[in-house]
């Protein structure tokens, strides 16, 4: 039986880019994942990469978000050189609807300590919105434009990764559910599947929303699973021009095809992926609120997915008590902006035993 160096539960963005990282490094690493290749939220996302827009103060998560930003375009060079395919990363910047008075005042502080951080914030009247995104006729108060934020085809990108994955020699076990972690003498062996079982020192729990493991992981790993809707229609291109969010929680982003991302719900209701009236309905009308322009657009699709949530809205990034066992889940809103960085500092702390950036606030051993 040939030897594995590294055993990645979960073969979402996170688990996928860090395997990648890790096979590239030489390391021989299998991806362990119950179903396709990136079939659960890293596919359902919408791929705004928002590393300033809705991070409301400074911090750990901010810090790392800038982080991510700033590797993001290097990341998806090399994924395109070494898969020669295209991924739709595109820095078009997102504009930011305040649709009220105190949507306006909790922005403008926003852009007050991103901008004294040296980041670029533009802050535009309605008659300046409507000059650069014309779509845009709702009622708002006024427009925060964010220049260096970007988009990605996160659902193309999932399937470079996996391309990427095999040419770096990972393995790639689809169809393969995770039971339960094999533990001896307080060191992870091993894991136990429905298709028998994987040994290997090195263990790492990327499962996303099911990072719990049915509350059979070794170690607490508090995640929730946060359902967000999704809707598809097809409308001119370059409608919009920029991925548009409001201070009402949707978010529309238009592919270079045409098609527009109609987003989203945040909803703590288990682990289903049910598209429900009233989720539809809110997207629906939050975004009319925005932009009248929707309306003509033609359905093609919708789907929903579990993001990984965590309490303090912090991802679960580091080593755990047991020797040999590692967390990367919890990226909530994050995960597609997240993946690069989570996988440079994942790979550092498996193989030199210490990352390049204070992995202390993510801590997985923060919820003993
Ligand atoms: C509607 C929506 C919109 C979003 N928009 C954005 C966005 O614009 N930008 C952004 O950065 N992020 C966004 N996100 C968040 C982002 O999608 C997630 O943070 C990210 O995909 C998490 O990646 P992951 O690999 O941890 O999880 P997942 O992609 O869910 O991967 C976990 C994998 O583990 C597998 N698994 C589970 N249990 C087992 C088991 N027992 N054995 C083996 N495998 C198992 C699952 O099948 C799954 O494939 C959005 C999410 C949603 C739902």
């Amino acid at each position: 039986m040939s030897r594995t160096d590294v055993l990645i539960l979960g073969g979402g963005i996170i688990g996928c880019a860090l395997a990648e990282e890790l096979g590239r490094h030489g390391q021989r690493v299998a991806v362990l994942e119950r179903g396709r290749i990136g079939a659960e939220a890293s596919s359902a996302a919408a791929g705004i990469l928002v590393s300033q827009t809705d991070v409301s103060h400074p911090g750990p998560l901010f810090d790392l978000c800038q982080a991510a930003r700033r590797m993001y375009p290097r990341w998806i060079e090399h994924l395109e050189r070494r898969t020669v395919m295209s991924v739709g990363y595109h820095v078009d910047g997102v504009l930011y609807l305040a649709m009220r008075g105190q949507d306006e005042s909790s922005m403008k502080r926003q852009a007050k300590w991103q901008t004294r951080q040296g980041l670029r914030v533009d802050r535009w009247s309605p008659k300046e919105v409507r000059q650069h995104e014309p779509s845009v006729d709702g009622n708002i108060r006024c427009g925060f434009y964010f220049p260096t934020e970007a988009q990605v085809d996160n659902a193309v990108l999932m399937q470079a990764l996996t391309t990427a994955c095999r040419k770096a020699g990972v393995v790639l076990h689809e169809t393969t559910s995770v039971r339960r972690v094999l533990v001896k003498d307080g060191t992870a062996r091993g894991v136990d599947t429905d298709q028998g079982t994987f040994e290997a020192p090195v263990i790492v729990n990327c499962l996303g929303s099911w990072g719990a493991l049915d509350k059979t992981f070794p170690t607490p790993v508090p995640v929730q699973p946060a359902r967000g809707q999704m809707l598809v229609f097809l409308g001119p291109k370059r409608l919009f021009r920029h991925a548009i969010m409001s201070s009402e929680g949707a978010y529309v982003v238009q592919r270079r095809d045409g098609r527009l991302l109609l987003g989203s719900t945040v909803e703590f209701v288990g682990f289903t992926k049910a598209l429900t009236v009233d989720g539809m309905h809110t997207i629906l009308s939050r975004v009319r609120h925005m932009s009248s322009a929707v309306t003509a657009c033609t359905f093609v699709e919708s789907w929903s997915g579990l993001r990984p949530h965590t309490e303090d809205l912090l991802p679960i990034l580091g080593s755990t008590t047991v020797d040999g066992l590692y967390v990367a889940t919890g990226h909530f809103r994050h995960g597609i902006l997240l993946a690069p960085i989570t996988a440079h500092l994942m790979a550092e702390l498996i193989l030199r035993g210490r990352a390049s950036i204070d992995l202390t606030p993510f801590s997985p051993q923060r919820f003993r």
